[in-house]
């Protein structure tokens, strides 16, 4: 029978893992027509989650333990998962059941019809404070701005079906700074979608504070596009636009010159000095510092790091 390959990051998910094989299972079960292999990612934890995935293994054929070093994050812990899986499509999922698994079904089908990205996407975001909706927003939209041909599909994270095709050219690309939601994208192939409503999730904790969420948006607009690069260009043209305009009205004051006037042109001057002093520093310093980003982006990449270390690759046998 083809394989369909499941693929789980997991930190520090001892109070998960139970309830996450229960689910799975029982929705793998149900479907006839494939095997399933479970690719857990243990992410360098530091409860008994590897310990309980050890245990599972030895009730269940078909779940593919791989540990990494460390701690390396979420997502170069789904890109050793999604280079380890050997099915001819690919599922990542959450391990906090937040994505529920019930929707795979539904994915496949989808795949038989000769879709090659199956998109899990987020109906609604009601569960998320405002906070958070608000900065998906903002990021979903900003993406979709710089990133010119390629679109990144709204609340879509990592939870999704890809062919084989798909994951291969995502395993070719080269740069270690990964964020999943735009390679896949960036790839193309025939896309389509599966609605569902995210969960809670069921236990423990997660992983992602808003510096975390951060950087994640930001990694994914630099890894991007370098469009970034224009702004301070386009800042300085537009300053330069309207210090033209604002001498024009002075001239146009003076020329109408009387003495109450002048009097407030003079004054007018004075803040626009002032101003022009705060402006002109906050530019010189947005624009170094947004070099800085891209060529400590050439750094990290330049120095070719592998992005994560796998201790070892358990399958039942070896167990
Ligand atoms: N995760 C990981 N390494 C990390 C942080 C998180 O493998 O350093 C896993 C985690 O176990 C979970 C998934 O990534 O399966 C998503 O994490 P979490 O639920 O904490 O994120 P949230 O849903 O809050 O965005
Ligand atoms: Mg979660």
């Amino acid at each position: 029978m083809p394989l369909i390959s499941i693929v789980v990051p997991m930190y520090n998910e001892e109070a998960v893992v139970a309830d996450f094989f229960a689910r799975i299972n029982k929705v793998v079960a149900d479907v006839a027509t494939y095997d399933f292999e479970i690719v857990v990612v243990n992410d360098g934890s530091t409860d008994s989650t590897l310990v309980l995935l050890k245990e599972q293994q030895k009730q269940q054929n078909n779940i593919v333990i791989v540990n990494l070093a460390r701690n390396f994050g979420h997502e170069p812990a789904v890109s050793a998962g999604l280079h380890v899986a050997k099915g001819e499509a690919v599922i990542p999922i959450d391990a906090d059941l937040q994505d529920p698994p019930e929707i795979i079904p539904e994915m496949i089908q989808k795949y038989e019809t000769g879709f090659e990205v199956v998109n899990a996407r987020r109906a609604s975001r009601k569960e998320d404070s405002f906070m958070k909706r608000f900065t998906a927003k903002k990021f979903y939209d900003y993406m979709t701005r710089i990133s010119g041909k390629i679109k990144v599909p709204s609340n879509v994270g990592h939870y999704r079906l890809i062919s084989r095709r798909v994951v291969d050219e995502v395993n070719a690309l080269t740069e270690s700074t990964r964020v999943f939601r735009v390679e896949v994208p960036y790839i193309g192939h025939k896309t389509t979608e599966v609605l569902f409503s995210r969960q809670k999730r069921v236990k423990g904790k997660s992983h992602y504070n808003y510096h975390a969420m951060f950087d994640l948006a930001f990694n994914a607009i630099i890894s991007s596009s370098i469009k970034p690069v224009y702004w301070p260009l386009w800042t300085a043209i537009w300053i330069g636009f309207l210090t033209g305009l604002s001498l024009l009205a002075e001239l146009v004051l003076f020329i109408l010159a009387q003495t109450s006037v002048i009097n407030f042109a003079i004054n007018f001057e004075l803040w626009l000095i002032i101003n022009s002093i705060f402006v002109v520093g906050t530019i010189t310093l947005l624009v170094l510092g947004i070099i800085a980003i891209y060529v400590g982006k050439t750094f990290i990449e330049a120095q070719g790091r592998p992005f994560y270390v796998i201790d070892e690759v358990l399958t039942k046998k070896e167990n």
